[in-house]
């Protein structure tokens, strides 16, 4: 079938909405109707070549539909099912799976750096000329061609605004914060960098009882939220006293710091900022090729922990529904996280908006309803 498709041609390049061809979903494989595509940093590292990606692609990564068609073999979704899409379709038998944690999949990492579906296939084109997928998933499109195993089951009527983000940005953030840190309750934490990711690491900190949350972030709208969703302080990351600053107002060092954002001298900064014994959770993906500097006298000596996590460490089956019963129970804001919407064919206008923080969290709406102000 034909569909529409935001195309990655080639680095550095606008994105192009173009009609594309979909091929029927494979043995399982299913097709989603995309009701709503979050942008990603992520995406915008595959448009600059920072995180090399096979071109050319059709990008998104952060994205929630409704099923329309099945494969053969599909056991787990039927039609009209609203389902939240896992970039990181685990396939349960390997060294990681079997340890409990899939998002370091051996088999997903692998096949998701040669741009196609989890089996190896590729199911989009143009003109005959072969597009590669993105994350499993490729969300920048009016439908898409996903593994089973990427399709999250949500209730019906789930905002599908909300659940494209928990398919990235939320689940990443929170399970950086109850996951992978696994806080406790009374301790300090700092997240550096408040888009989408950083303002659910808030929001996660918020709910698992930590005492004081620092934002660090350089955008001021994005500091007036963080603090809106339980950052106790909002520092200007440009101020070069934020140091100084955290550290005064921590007594010392906060016991977790969350880095949300790419440059790895946030993570060095990270570092100077946590107590001895502290922990430090790298996210946001540095480009490829650079390299954290540490102290090394402090590396032994303060005994701080120094940990990354890949899309919050989580098992997207079970942590994306519970989330989402948080939210529905009011006590996950995400609704909060999500700025202005867009149509497809405002995708580059999104990238732009995304990287000068001017919206929370940019959302594709492939069907239309675009150019809103947001909730
Ligand atoms: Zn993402
Ligand atoms: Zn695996």
């Amino acid at each position: 079938m034909k569909t529409e498709a935001a195309v990655l041609w080639g680095v550095d390049e606008p994105l192009e909405v173009a009609e594309v061809e979909l091929a029927a979903p494979g043995a399982g494989e299913v097709r989603v109707r995309i009701e709503a595509s979050g942008v990603c940093h992520s995406d915008w590292n595959a448009v600059t070549g920072a995180s090399a990606t096979p071109l050319p692609a059709v990008l998104g990564h952060e994205g929630s539909g409704v099923v329309e068609a099945i494969g053969a073999a599909v056991t787990s979704v039927s039609p009209g099912d609203t389902v939240v899409l896992s970039w990181l379709p685990a396939c349960g038998t390997c060294r990681a799976c079997q340890q409990g944690r899939p998002s370091s999949c051996e088999h997903a990492t692998r096949q998701m750096a040669a741009g196609s579906l989890p089996d190896g296939g590729f199911r989009l084109s143009h003109n005959g000329t072969r597009l590669h997928h993105y994350s499993f998933l490729s969300t920048f499109a009016r439908h898409a061609i996903v593994d089973e195993r990427s399709c999250i089951r949500v209730p019906a009527g789930t905002d599908t605004d909300v659940a494209a983000l928990v398919g990235c940005a939320v689940t990443t953030g929170i399970g950086a914060v109850i996951n992978r840190a696994k806080i406790s309750p009374g301790c300090s934490v700092a997240v550096f960098g408040a888009g989408g990711v950083g303002l659910s690491a808030i929001m996660g900190a918020r709910l698992a009882g930590a005492e004081t949350i620092v934002a660090v972030e350089p955008v001021g709208s994005r500091r007036a939220l963080a603090l809106e969703l339980g950052a106790t302080l909002a520092l200007d990351g440009k101020d070069p006293a934020v140091a100084q600053g955290l550290l005064d107002y921590s007594h010392g060092g906060v016991d977790y710091a969350f880095v949300a954002a790419g440059p790895v001298s946030l993570v060095e900064l990270a570092f100077a900022v946590t107590r001895p014994g502290g922990m430090i959770v790298a996210i946001g993906v540095p480009p490829d090729g650079s390299v954290v500097t540490l102290p090394g006298p402090q590396l032994v000596r303060s005994e701080k922990i120094i940990t990354g996590t890949f899309y919050g460490s989580a098992r997207p089956a079970i942590d994306m529904p519970m989330i989402l019963r948080l939210h529905a129970q009011g006590r996950l804001p995400l609704e909060k996280l999500v700025g202005r919407r867009y149509r497809l064919g405002e995708v580059n206008e999104a990238f732009a908006d995304m990287r000068s923080g001017s919206s929370a969290r940019s959302v594709l709406r492939p069907w239309g309803e675009g150019t809103g102000t947001g909730g």
